[in-house]
């Protein structure tokens, strides 16, 4: 359709007047529905502008859309918004609404065949439609920020999840930090999920308290998402972001490997994140897992929150990743122990030492691989083994299970796949920040 200028902010003017007209007069939520499944069938696309108010593009359909829509509706839907409280079950948010028991049960039954209602979280939204004589027509459950699941209620119930529509964008920004990267990015208009994921990407990298420093440069690349019928904004993921600091570069692309796994890698195709290693020494054999089980020496049932190894008495013990060694000392049943922290919420713990590489001590930075301690059996132990830990938000995890960021170096096929994937959202980085 070429339309000059004038003339087609003329007709979103018009569009928009008659869009507020169409959700205002008729306030319906089932209409704008119909809205949305028109659109879909005649594969014509919704314009989102920049304030997040939808548009649609097209008069023509409006029009039809307008003598679609019965003039005479009954029901004119009352809203009640409930947000879930802490402890509060969905059970316990219907006993404030007046529905006879016998429809309860079977509202939850029927929710149920589609969604765990025991998911239910603390500050989910959930929405009541009650007609002009106060009965429960409609209860919408925002399951997340693209999908709901709506009960229709009349003699039947029905119960459907709701797909909604999606438009992705992309926004690029790029500032020096002056304070922090947090404060700067904020200043710099770039969302919290985003800001906090840039600082997740980097903290395999960077000590954030000690290699930023004033002038660092930081430029990022990340999606936008706008959701038919929603005012917010939402935001997906990173797909570039560089960090300049003392002449070294830092850079990374998003991308989906061959596996499946979304994942960040540099131009050379490697992995931004260097895993925790899963069996910090050589030749040992695991000897007891993560998990319940009969413990060797106290004879009782006790939960086992590491892993052992048996390995001969003095096997070097490697440090699992980077980090700064948080302990070094003796600690109770633990024995001779170390633990080291690593940049990224994550620390490890090595127990029943025999001794200590010279020079570990608090504070002491070690990198991946590094030897730390000898195998011994110290404290509470039957014989020579290492216990690891592998600690995540201070709580013990299982390291064999873990779902450790993979390390990977991207090569042949997959390789050249990344590299024109990334030159793609390199181009359309550049693009974003001088268009
Ligand atoms: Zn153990």
């Amino acid at each position: 359709m070429a339309l000059s200028f004038k003339h087609s902010s003329i007709l979103l003017i018009i569009i928009f007047g008659l869009f507020i007209f169409i959700s205002n007069s008729l306030k319906l939520d089932l209409n704008k529905n119909r809205l949305f499944e028109l659109n879909k069938n005649e594969n014509d696309i919704n314009i989102i502008n920049k304030n997040q108010n939808l548009i649609q593009k097209n008069i023509k359909n409006l029009n039809k859309v307008n003598n679609k829509i019965p003039t005479n509706q009954e029901q004119i839907y009352n809203e009640i918004l409930i947000i879930v409280k802490k402890g509060q079950t969905f059970s316990k948010i219907l006993d404030n609404i007046s529905l006879k028991n016998e429809k309860k049960f079977q509202i939850i039954d029927s929710i149920n065949k589609l969604f765990n209602l025991k998911k239910l979280k603390i500050g989910q939204k959930i929405l009541f439609y009650l007609d002009n004589n106060k009965l429960i027509k409609k209860i919408k459950i925002e399951i997340d920020f693209k999908t709901d699941l709506v009960v229709r209620i009349d003699e039947e119930i029905n119960s459907q999840i709701i797909q909604l529509e999606t438009v992705y964008d992309n926004d690029s920004k790029e500032f020096l930090i002056k304070n922090s990267l947090y404060s700067d990015g904020k200043k710099n208009g770039i969302p919290d999920e985003i800001l906090i994921k840039l600082i997740q990407l980097f903290s395999f990298d960077l000590d954030f308290q000690r290699d930023i420093i004033k002038d660092t440069s930081v430029s990022v690349s990340y999606q936008t998402i706008f959701v038919e019928d929603k005012s917010n904004s939402y935001f997906g993921d990173l797909d570039y972001a560089k960090i300049s600091v003392k002449n070294n570069e830092l850079e990374y692309f998003k991308f989906i490997t061959n596996e499946g796994y979304t994942d960040y890698f540099n131009r050379e195709g490697k992995n931004v994140k260097k895993s925790l290693l899963k069996t910090p020494l050589d030749g040992a054999k695991l000897s007891s897992n993560f998990g319940m089980r009969k413990h060797p020496i106290l004879g009782y049932n006790k939960m086992h929150k590491g892993i052992d190894f048996a390995a001969p008495m003095g096997t070097p013990v490697y440090a699992g990743g980077n980090g700064v060694v948080e302990i070094a000392g003796r600690n109770g049943s633990y024995g001779k122990y170390i633990r080291i922290r690593h940049n990224n919420g994550y620390k490890t713990a090595y127990a029943h030492l025999s001794g200590f590489k010279k020079g570990i001590s608090i504070g002491k930075r070690v990198n991946q691989g590094e030897v730390i301690g000898y195998v011994g059996s110290t404290g509470r132990s039957t014989g020579p083994h290492l216990h690891y830990e592998i600690i995540y938000q201070n709580k013990q995890i299982n390291p064999m299970t873990l779902k450790l960021p993979s390390g990977k170096v991207l090569k042949n096929e997959e390789l050249k796949r990344f590299e024109k994937n990334f030159r793609e959202i390199y181009a359309n980085h550049l693009n974003n920040l001088f268009e």
